[in-house]
């Protein structure tokens, strides 16, 4: 069947993207970047190191307003950026803070917001408050009202790279789907459908398995109107009348399956078997920061200064996120936490692989989980985009990306936790694809194109599969492809019952 289904689609994209046009991964694996966890302007360490420069000029004021300490100001500057730290002395502890100023030149409606709800809290927000308004604010968030992938957006992602990535989805949903012994009814759920371009490849690949397509009812997880026009355009959707008139039906005209969308994964109905797909969805949930200070572990806030710019600042106190830190580091071993001075903690990627798993022990059926992430705690890597750069991530808040590496393991440890559901990986990207045999479907589209088109499918290949600089490439060096074979992760969970999936044996 896998053979089968690798011949038998025909080149079909449409060609008009230049393979060497300049596009960035959200996975930051450009050769600059040695370490598995991403560099970013912020490190709050800096701070008990900036606490030995020669002091400035400017003044810091503590808005936090937890207590109302009286307080020595240490005040320091480096470079043009301003690093502020504030010593509190209050009940025998020190709390320490830091500033990095960002003041956009014209305020948009996202940082007016921002800074209204630090202002009504009275006090910083977290990292997670601060992450979720800015990608999932309902009026202005970063994904709400525009398409952010590809070469004219912020950054591109693997379905975007080649059909074949959605095409390879597409098998591992196929033999999932017989391994549950071929329902004829299937929720194929897909977390964070970006431009449906995944899925319409999974469903132009697949729609030759007639038992398969006919069996699938397509739901969208989708916060972003806009997006969500987008994944009806792509999965070429006609809406016809219900049974009554207030109901309308529509379906993907790539299969004839019916599609609806939803915010969350709660509101898909439960009772059927059920295949999930979330590809670079985890790492936009909003994760809490954790810094290790001389008091021990504190919480990384966001705040607004007096001169009403972004700065962060650390909790004095134990905050209520720290109950998921407890949690990480129960399932850390002692050596492993005792190396870190930061630590990323998303309790959304931890509650939500519970609800998958426990949809699926119940309903049958298994999920995929694809993105950029390590097999451990993640240290410090929350990172934003904007038009194919790195940027501060309190600079202009909703007008770049923000992403983070996934901690798989959490995944793991969250999903065992579930009675029913078993977990498979995580393995690399090129494994992944590799065993369900996107060299054969390379090799099939190689043999009927042009040497246009072979040259776009040769870099998609690479992107898809390959580790660090593509070694073929002869254009401008700052164009290089950078493959994501080994920086993005794969994993599944599965109703244990079904036995071990596709290519994890
Ligand atoms: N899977 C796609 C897009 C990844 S970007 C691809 O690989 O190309 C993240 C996607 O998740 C976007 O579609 C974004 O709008 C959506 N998203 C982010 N946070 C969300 C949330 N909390 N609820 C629903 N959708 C969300």
């Amino acid at each position: 069947m896998l053979r089968k289904f690798l011949l038998q689609a025909s080149i079909r994209r449409n060609f008009t993207a230049s393979s060497s046009s300049f596009v960035f991964l959200r996975q930051c694996s450009s050769s600059s970047s040695s370490s598995s966890q991403i560099p970013n302007g912020h490190f709050v360490e800096h701070l008990e190191k900036s606490a030995e420069s020669p002091p400035s000029a400017t003044i810091s004021v503590d808005r936090t307003a937890l207590y109302n300490p009286p307080g020595s100001i240490k005040i320091y500057s480096y470079d043009s950026v301003f690093f502020f730290s504030f010593y509190v002395y209050c009940e025998g502890w020190i709390c320490l803070y830091v500033e990095h100023s960002h003041e956009p030149s014209a305020e948009s409606v996202l940082v007016k917001n921002l800074k209204n709800i630090i202002k009504f809290r009275g006090g910083p927000i977290t990292v997670s408050e601060y992450m979720e308004e800015v990608l999932t604010n309902p009026k202005a968030g970063y994904y709400i009202n525009r398409d952010v992938f590809g070469a004219d957006g912020d950054f591109i992602t693997s379905p975007e790279v080649s059909q074949m990535f959605g095409e390879m989805i597409g098998v591992w949903a196929m033999c999932l789907w017989e391994q549950m012994g071929k329902p004829n009814k299937v929720n194929l759920v897909e977390l964070g459908p970006g431009r449906g371009t995944l899925l319409a490849d999974l469903l132009h690949g697949a729609s030759k398995f007639k038992n398969f397509t006919d069996s699938l009812h397509i739901h969208m997880i989708e916060c972003s109107p806009a997006l969500q026009k987008l994944q009806y355009e792509n999965l070429k959707c006609a809406t016809e009348d219900g049974a009554d008139e207030n109901e309308k039906r529509i379906n993907s005209t790539i299969a004839e399956s019916p599609v609806s969308w939803h915010a969350m994964l709660e509101q898909v109905p439960t009772g059927l078997p059920t295949i999930i797909i979330a590809h670079e969805f985890f790492d936009a949930l909003p994760l809490h920061q954790f810094q290790k200070a001389s008091r021990g572990w504190c919480e990384k806030m966001v705040d607004v200064t007096e001169n009403s710019s972004f700065r962060f600042v650390l909790s004095p106190q134990p905050t209520p996120a720290t109950l998921y830190l407890m949690k990480r580091f129960k399932w850390a071993e002692t050596e492993e936490i005792a190396r870190l001075n930061h630590i990323e903690v998303c309790p959304k990627a931890i509650d939500l692989t519970q609800e998958i798993s426990k949809r699926i022990a119940i309903d049958g059926g298994g999920a995929l989980i694809i993105d950029y992430g390590v097999n451990g705690i993640v240290s410090n890597s929350l990172q934003a985009i904007r038009k194919h750069k790195f940027v501060d991530i309190l600079d202009n808040p909703g007008s770049a990306d923000l992403s983070a590496y996934v901690d798989f393991a959490a995944i793991r440890h969250s999903a065992e936790e579930v009675p029913g559901a078993s977990v498979h990986g995580p393995m690399t990207q090129s494994q992944f694809l590799g065993s369900l045999g996107i060299n054969f479907r390379v090799e099939a589209l190689l043999d009927n194109c042009t040497e246009e088109q072979a040259e776009y499918l040769r870099t998609g290949y690479w992107r898809l599969v390959g580790e660090g600089e593509a070694p073929f490439w002869e254009g401008p060096d700052d164009q290089t492809p950078i493959g994501m074979g080994t920086r993005y992760l794969a994993m599944a969970i599965v109703n244990q019952k079904q036995g071990i999936p596709v290519p994890f044996q």
